[in-house]
């Protein structure tokens, strides 16, 4: 049927038609078709390169399929793949000394997806609000930032100032607060209002779907002591920030706190199994019992040996270091590209995106069209911004390369 057939069996036309027919219309794709994966790059089904600056919303930290992870992943799958936890099995454990060492937390709770750790982080700051703070009974409040996104759950949509995310899901879940995002003062206010209620404010330490919202510098550190003022958990989602994205291992790292509860996800599996972590205190964690909150497959020993593998390749590969490095380089050369069409360039590490001011009808949409057509993936978040997040294993040399694409691309719009 097909032909000119690189990778797999089915052409990108056929790929994209058979997503449209049998597969609900809850994203809107570019029109790209990626067959296979490695390091930094991908490739259509009909051969053609690409790089990706996506890295799956930052879950690809550690470059598509590294051997090392692939490697645990089959080796761990051949022996023993699920328990449930019903019975103990020998890697969970190992796996949960490790992540909590790496990460300088007491206790780690696993779960699957980046959503399932958020909703987590909620019950364990309401429990802990009951227990310990003795909130009274179906009285507690999270406090939440505007512009966030902490996944699509029930709950989690319920905290969204994004009308696409809510628009039809009602009726949502009582007992949340939202306050405009990088303004401590704001927080400051509610505490002093509801204070005695509010079990924790949750925050993304840099807005990543908000089109990556980097805070003012004492933003997270304010916040931070507003909440301990008031005796209100910090909770940190760091399922985009974290794990050596934007030049440090925790993104709150800049701003020199530990945050009560961190919240982890994407990178974790670099991008090869879908696992999460909730990272706290023996003080807090210990406030949920047996039988109280679970997943059968929240840290399954395929989990363990792949987070483990994915997180010692972001020790052992120093790549928050590179990160860093990488990230200031990467800003100062978009900053260097004369282009209308270039209104701001902002980011931390190699989490960056440049926000675009539309031309003779030509939008971030279009640019990521054109920039796809010249080898690189990238996707615009809220119409007008367009996000960079390679992959951290690029080189000095690629990121130079993509440079080079970026110019040309919006040269050829202009
Ligand atoms: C992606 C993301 C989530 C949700 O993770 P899923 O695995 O898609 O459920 C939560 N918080 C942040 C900051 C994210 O970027």
């Amino acid at each position: 049927m097909s032909k000119n057939l690189v990778f797999g069996s089915i052409s990108s036309e056929e790929a994209m038609e058979l997503e449209k027919t049998y597969g609900a219309h809850n994203y809107h794709p570019l029109p790209i078709v990626i067959a296979k994966g490695e390091g930094v790059k991908v490739w259509d089904p009909e051969g053609k390169e690409y790089y990706d600056f996506l890295s799956a919303y930052s879950a690809i930290n550690q470059g598509h399929c590294h051997p090392k992870i692939i490697k645990a992943l089959i080796d761990q799958a051949n022996v023993l793949t699920l328990t449930s936890r019903a019975f103990y099995n020998n890697k969970l454990g190992e796996y949960e000394k490790f992540v909590t060492e790496f990460f300088g937390y007491e206790m780690v709770l696993p779960m699957n997806t980046g959503a399932e750790a958020v909703e987590t982080a909620i019950k364990l700051a309401r429990k802990w609000g009951y227990v310990k703070k003795e909130i009274e009974e179906d009285k507690a409040i999270i406090v939440f930032a505007e512009g966030n996104f902490h996944g699509r759950t029930i709950t989690i949509v319920s905290a969204s100032t994004d009308p696409d995310c809510r628009k039809g899901f009602g009726p949502f879940t009582p007992g949340i607060e939202k306050i405009p995002y990088n303004d401590p003062q704001a927080l400051e206010d509610i505490l002093q209002k509801l204070g005695e209620n509010v079990a924790a404010f949750i925050v993304e330490p840099i807005q990543g779907e908000a089109g990556v919202f980097v805070p003012d510098d004492n933003y997270i550190k304010d916040c931070y002591n507003i909440c301990k003022k008031h005796n209100v958990l910090f909770v940190a989602d760091e399922v985009q920030s974290g794990i050596a994205r934007t030049g440090r291992l925790l993104c709150c790292e800049y701003a020199e706190i530990k945050p009560d509860i961190v919240i982890l996800g994407k990178a974790i599996s670099g991008g090869v199994l879908p696992i999460s972590a909730v990272l706290s205190s023996r003080e807090i964690m210990l406030n949920i019992k047996p039988g109280e909150h679970g997943s059968t497959f929240g840290g399954f020993p395929l989990a363990c040996t792949v987070a483990t593998a994915a997180l010692e390749v972001i020790r052992d590969e120093k790549l928050t270091e590179k990160a860093e490095a990488l990230g200031k380089i990467f800003r100062a050369e978009l900053r260097k590209i004369k282009s209308p069409f270039i209104k701001l360039v902002r980011g931390k590490g190699l989490l960056n995106a440049i926000i675009i001011e539309p031309k003779d009808g030509i939008e971030a949409w279009d640019v990521c069209i054109k920039l796809k057509e010249n080898g690189l993936l990238a996707k615009p978040t809220h119409q007008h911004i367009i996000r960079f997040a390679p992959p951290l294993v690029i080189t000095e040399e690629q990121i130079m390369e993509c440079i080079d694409i970026i110019k040309n691309t919006l040269l050829e719009l202009s």
